[in-house]
């Protein structure tokens, strides 16, 4: 069997630090491993148009900051293909026959949906479209015969989701499909990176992120302004690490070499934390050093960034050219499907 990769990102907002340690990261090693026939990524509008129908204008302008974003982050046209979603229309058929392997229960059962339904305020009045992405997730994953799907701990209810309809799938029309597997990242503080007001997870719609484009002074100014501990009152107070958004990032970003360059009093971040648990650590401390790492990672990717951002008619250029190459594999899959279906009356 090929190792195939595909993976995506909506564009609802430019891309943030949790986006880069959920799933970007981890897409440009295994891309650069060389482990992998095929990379495809995907920029969502069509699953964005879901919660963002009234707004077709954001959904359009955010595609070229994603493809911005990718680029940035070291994801390359020569290595994976990136593509636009609504582009591929064999995506909305495949979407279409496998609505028929899911019940409507199963759809309302995902906790994922679950918690955007209630975060979206959507009331009585769920559109279709928005209960049934995870249908159309699988119709993305499966066109492209990919078996790894990196991506943050969110998903994993898509993907399970992902591996029903392929099983059913398989099981009623013969073995077509190819059931995926998500792949975490390793590290616990980077499955779901909290915002910087300290909500559960960073994310475009809340408002509460950092961002890979932000600039120098961005970056300070929310990282000053984060929320901490709020029972760690006086600096000698104990403090909690756990669920300090300031102590998540450094578990996601920080090495041993940031703090032999900006801390150098702690081997590292063990240390630290050792010290603002038992008490006699301020906040401010621990934020200047998370202003040090945030802003000598971001900065390179943010150069990058404003390179490509120079020539934006070749990064349209590229995404035409990724989507033409997603269109012909999504073809071919269409037509096994149908096969398999029993619905290719005039050959396919
Ligand atoms: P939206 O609010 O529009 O859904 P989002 O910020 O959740 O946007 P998506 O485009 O839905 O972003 O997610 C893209 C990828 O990034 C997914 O693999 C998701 O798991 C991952 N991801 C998103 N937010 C985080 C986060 N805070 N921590 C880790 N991974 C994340
Ligand atoms: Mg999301």
């Amino acid at each position: 069997m090929k190792n195939i990769i595909l993976t995506g990102d909506r564009p609802t907002g430019k891309l943030h630090i949790g986006h880069y340690v959920g799933s970007l990261r981890r897409r440009v090693e295994l891309q650069n491993s060389g482990k992998f026939d095929k990379v495809y990524v995907m920029i969502a509008d069509a699953q964005a148009l879901t919660d963002n129908f009234d707004n077709p204008d954001k959904v359009r302008a955010n595609i070229t900051e994603v493809a911005l974003d990718y680029l940035a982050c070291g994801l390359d046209p020569q290595k994976s293909t990136i593509f636009i979603q609504s582009h591929i229309e064999q995506l909305t058929e495949l979407t279409f026959y496998y609505m028929n392997l899911v019940t409507l229960a199963r759809l309302e059962r995902n906790p994922t949906v679950k918690a955007e339904l209630k975060q979206k305020n959507f009331g009585g009045s769920i559109p279709m479209g928005f209960l049934t992405y995870p249908v159309s997730q699988t119709a993305d994953i499966t066109a492209f015969k990919a078996n790894t799907v990196p991506v943050g701990e969110d998903q994993l209810p898509m993907l399970e989701q992902a591996r029903e309809i392929v099983r059913s799938f398989n099981g009623l029309y013969g073995e077509t499909l190819v059931e995926p597997k998500a792949v975490l990242p390793e590290n616990k503080s980077c499955l779901r990176l909290p915002g910087t007001d300290g909500m559960a997870k960073m994310s475009k719609s809340l408002g509460n992120c950092i961002y890979l484009s932000d600039s120098a002074d961005e970056i300070k100014r929310k990282v000053m302004s984060m929320y901490t501990d709020p029972n760690h009152i006086k600096v000698t107070d104990p403090g909690d690490t756990k669920n300090n958004p300031t102590f998540i990032y450094l578990d996601a970003f920080s090495t041993d070499e940031h703090f032999q360059r900006y801390l150098p009093e702690y081997a590292n971040l063990e240390e630290l934390k050792a010290h603002y648990e038992r008490g006699g650590l301020g906040d401010m401390k621990v934020k200047r050093l998370l202003n040090e790492v945030m802003q000598e990672t971001l900065e390179p990717i943010r150069l990058k960034r404003e390179e490509f951002a120079k020539d934006l008619p070749a990064v349209w250029e590229m995404l035409k050219k990724g989507s033409e190459v997603a269109r012909e594999v999504a073809g071919q899959t269409l037509s096994e499907v149908k096969k398999a279906m029993k619905i290719d009356y005039f050959g396919v």
